[in-house]
């Protein structure tokens, strides 16, 4: 029998399909201060918090020579709308709903290890009530959450509030910020690497990894 204590699921570009919106919001909010992004910076900001993600596109924007460089609000400002309207749209990742479902069915305590906001995944989540199976939650503005992914913080909140020992935790993960996070934190990381990704990129981001997944489904398929 094959039996995680946990599963620690992350939000964005694992269970639900946002990361090509958050990228497209990131996309359009750089673009308007004149420093379009490449594909592998879009990657770069994957699984992280806002703010984190909002210094880094400042870096390059700064860098780019950009003459009046915004601050943190003020890309914030130009982004929020732009993202708010892409993501209410989100669909589910192929398997995420079914395997939600089959945890609770077999009783497999589940947490959201997540970087985004509380605010922000209540949007995103509205339209997908399977995801209110997932109560244990720890959010990217949690107040006893210290360090954003790659730290194992939100990883270790999430083991802990379930009271569950993280090293016997499944932690399912798509972005290389997230899944350094989870394995820093001594979980086993199940790794949904962005499709378009060839097999060499796939092992330069995301070294050591034990287990990629083509789709969700396969793991409905394995927790018996
Ligand atoms: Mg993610």
């Amino acid at each position: 029998m094959v039996r995680p204590a946990a599963c620690l699921f992350d939000l964005d570009g694992l269970l639900l399909d946002t990361e090509p919106l958050h990228a497209e919001a990131w996309q359009q909010a750089s673009s308007h201060f004149g420093r379009p992004l490449a594909a592998h910076e879009l990657l770069a900001l994957r699984g992280r918090r806002r703010h984190d993600c909002a210094d880094q596109v400042l870096q390059w924007i700064s860098n780019g020579g950009a003459s009046a460089a915004p601050n943190r609000e003020t890309l914030l400002a130009v982004r929020q709308p732009i993202a708010e309207a892409l993501l209410i749209h989100a669909a589910p990742m192929p398997g995420a709903a079914e395997l939600v479902e089959h945890c609770q069915a077999l009783g497999i305590p589940m947490a959201l290890a997540t970087s985004s906001s509380k605010a922000a995944v209540a949007l995103k989540a509205s339209p997908h009530p399977w995801l209110s199976a997932i109560r244990v939650r720890v959010h990217g503005d949690d107040p006893l959450l210290r360090r954003g992914k790659p730290a194992p913080d939100v990883f270790l909140l999430a083991a802990e509030r379930l009271g569950v020992d993280p090293r016997q935790c499944w932690a399912f993960e798509d972005s290389p910020a997230g899944v350094q996070a989870a394995r820093a934190a001594g979980c086993r990381v199940h790794v949904l690497p962005p499709d378009h990704l060839s097999s060499e990129q796939r092992q330069e981001l995301y070294p050591e990894t034990e287990r990629f997944l083509s789709s969700l489904e396969e793991i409905v398929g394995e927790l018996q």
